[in-house]
């Protein structure tokens, strides 16, 4: 929706209270700004309220299929709702107030989810500029997001770092300008959690997400010289940017490289690509792997984008699947790209059991072998180029991406944002290139290798 604009993003962030005449100052201007602000937006309270239930809660199914109609029509059309400036954030540990200005109102939804404590709203419709979600400082809030979640709908996501309460959410008109605003008081953790969970409504679902992990598996009719389905998956996007710094963004990077790998391979002819995205929008994990199984792939490659607390380490790094880590670092890393889904806001109740399937599943064992020699095709493609991580450039860990139990599946980490030769790199649309060349190279070599061992099993 819309093409990406590059908006500032102003935050104010009072001091925590510490009786200097200063701070008070501050304290004084933010409780004068959100009780302003508050008188406004109870003004349009009412009547949104009103929209929200009539609009989530009320419908017939007739007119709720009507709604859904509208929106898909409303998603069609350029921008339809844009946020327009700024986004402000007022917090000390008690209270916040978040608010922008939009180009219309929209219809949105609040909820809040535990473990970890979030704060969630829905907006139909909402263009959001592609710009890296702000740091909030010290406060209620600890990190917040927002992004494309789906088609028709987009999120704005808080991190809490103690127990919060939405006391209002709404659209005010200020003149010309209206606003979305939403205050958070601080409340005890029996209440937060009382009132947490993911409301369930058809309007403003996911699309149904088809049989995914429970389909019979995927028999490769693949013949000598037939071509092989490749699924890339850009890792991230939408309200989950992944690893950021300054004005990059792990989900930007991976887009572009996922696109430049999907023509190199495409231009040979040998391989039919499919891209788990194709544009800044939040696909869950699961959604993923099942996009992968559906086609049939022979194999998933998932493309992200690594970063490192010293700003030492450097290179590619190439990830399978395996229960037990290979290591510490291996270990922490599955934890950060299994937290996608969780970052975008997602319930993830129920998922649990899908994932035990997946892993007492025995096909899994011999597409991990499979992934593994994919890996390794990688790694001898890249060696030699002062390219590879220093040491152990392929680890295993337990990677949500790599479970499918019949597609070979690699995790590839194509260097770290906080080193700055592979900052310059993974900027480089040459460099994006070159990788992927050897990446087409790697995949050659492994398919011509499967396809033989593949022959003398079946024999
Ligand atoms: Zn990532």
């Amino acid at each position: 929706m819309g093409g990406p604009r590059h908006l500032p993003v102003r935050i104010h962030v009072p001091h925590r209270c510490r009786g200097g005449s200063a701070t008070s100052g501050v304290r004084r201007k933010f409780r004068w700004l959100v009780r302003r602000r508050l008188g406004i937006v109870r003004a349009t309270m009412r009547d949104n309220r009103q929209m929200m239930q009539a609009n989530t809660i009320a419908f017939s199914p007739l007119r709720r299929w009507l709604a859904a109609l509208a929106l898909l029509v409303a998603a069609g059309q350029a921008a339809a709702q844009a946020v327009t400036g700024p986004l402000v954030l007022l917090q000390d540990r008690q209270a916040a107030w978040v608010e922008f200005p939009v180009s219309a109102r929209c219809d949105f939804r609040v909820f809040t989810l535990d473990d970890p404590m979030r704060v969630v709203v829905d907006f139909a419709g909402l263009d959001w500029p592609e710009a890296p979600p702000p740091d909030p400082g010290p406060g209620a809030v600890a990190a917040l997001r927002y992004g494309l979640f789906s088609p028709e709908w987009s999120r704005l996501v808080l991190d809490l770092a103690r127990p919060m309460r939405v006391a209002e959410a709404a659209f005010a008109a200020e003149g010309q300008t209206i606003r979305f605003g939403l205050r958070l008081e601080a409340t005890d953790e029996a209440a937060f959690r009382a009132h947490a969970g993911a409301p369930r409504d058809a309007l403003w679902s996911l699309a149904p997400a088809g049989p995914g992990l429970s389909l019979p598996l995927p028999r490769s009719r693949r013949q000598p010289g037939e071509p092989l389905t490749i699924v890339i998956d850009p890792g991230h996007g939408g309200i989950d940017p992944g690893t950021m710094r300054g004005p990059l963004m792990e989900k930007t990077i991976v887009l572009k490289a996922a696109r430049i790998l999907a023509d190199t391979l495409r231009a040979t002819g040998r391989y039919r690509v499919i891209l788990t995205r194709e544009r800044d929008i939040f696909v869950p994990l699961s959604e993923r792997v099942r996009i992968a199984r559906a086609a049939r792939a022979d194999a998933l490659i998932s493309l992200h984008v690594n970063s490192e607390a010293t700003g030492q380490a450097q290179g590619v790094s190439v990830y399978t699947l395996s229960e037990k880590a290979s290591d510490a670092t291996a270990r922490r890393l599955a934890e950060l790209e299994n937290r996608a889904d969780v970052l975008a806001g997602l319930d993830l109740e129920g998922e649990g059991t899908a994932l035990a399937r997946v892993l007492v599943d025995l096909a899994q064992r011999e597409t991990n072998a499979r992934s593994r020699r994919l890996a390794e095709a990688v790694v001898a493609t890249l060696a030699g180029a002062d390219r590879l991580i220093g040491s152990n450039p392929h680890r295993s860990a337990g990677f949500w991406i790599s479970r499918a139990p019949d597609v070979p599946s690699l995790l590839i980490e194509m260097g770290f944002l906080t080193h700055p030769r592979d900052r310059a790199r993974l900027a480089s649309d040459a460099w994006l290139r070159e990788l992927a060349r050897d990446l087409t190279a790697a995949l050659d070599a492994w398919a011509a290798d499967d396809l033989a061992r593949r022959g003398l099993t079946l024999r």
